[in-house]
């Protein structure tokens, strides 16, 4: 359909509790519903970072797509995907069955109690930057004015 202002978006997956491809393959799912033309990135193992020191690994993931909704609506919808899947959460970077963070909406900066856009750390994970460039490598970050792949490429290799 022309006309109509889609927005490119990347969201970032994470599951570091129970079955955590199943997690992945319905979030994509309930993605997939949500966004136009969405693309998953590989799934990549990550060891946890931040949560208690033997929280289990994360599985990692970015998907990007397109989207009529204005950010707040779409993060609220990311919200409920996380609740259908049971996450709760008892403390900080506590293990979840499924975390979508908003990663990129087109590029669009914006800086909101609650909604911060691009994600203020994602410059700084592999486990963003690996899956994203993988999908998306050539998406211009509208606040360092570099690619993704080069946000990639000049990640120090202990990050
Ligand atoms: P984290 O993903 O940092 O481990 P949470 O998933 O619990 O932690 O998110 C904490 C809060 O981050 C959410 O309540 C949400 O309002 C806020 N937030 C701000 N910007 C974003 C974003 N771009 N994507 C997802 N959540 C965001
Ligand atoms: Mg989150």
């Amino acid at each position: 359909m022309g006309g109509i202002a889609r927005v490119p978006v990347a969201i970032a997956l994470g599951s570091n509790l129970g079955d955590r491809d199943a997690e992945l393959d319905e979030a994509e799912d309930r993605l997939a519903v949500l966004l136009s033309g969405a693309v998953a990135s590989a799934r990549y193992e990550t060891d946890s970072v931040g949560g208690p020191a033997d929280a289990p690994a994360y599985l990692n993931e970015v998907v990007v797509g397109s989207t009529l909704l204005a950010p707040r609506p779409l993060l609220e919808a990311l919200q409920a995907i996380e609740i259908a899947a049971g996450r709760e959460r008892p403390f900080l970077n506590a293990p979840r069955t499924l975390d979508l963070d908003l990663i990129l909406y087109g590029d669009f900066v914006i800086d909101e109690p609650g909604l911060a856009v691009p994600h203020p750390r994602f410059r700084d994970r592999l486990f963003v930057l690996q899956p994203l460039a993988e999908v998306a490598g050539d998406w211009v970050d509208p606040v360092s004015g570099q690619s993704v792949q080069d946000l990639l490429d000049r990640l120090p290799p202990t990050a």
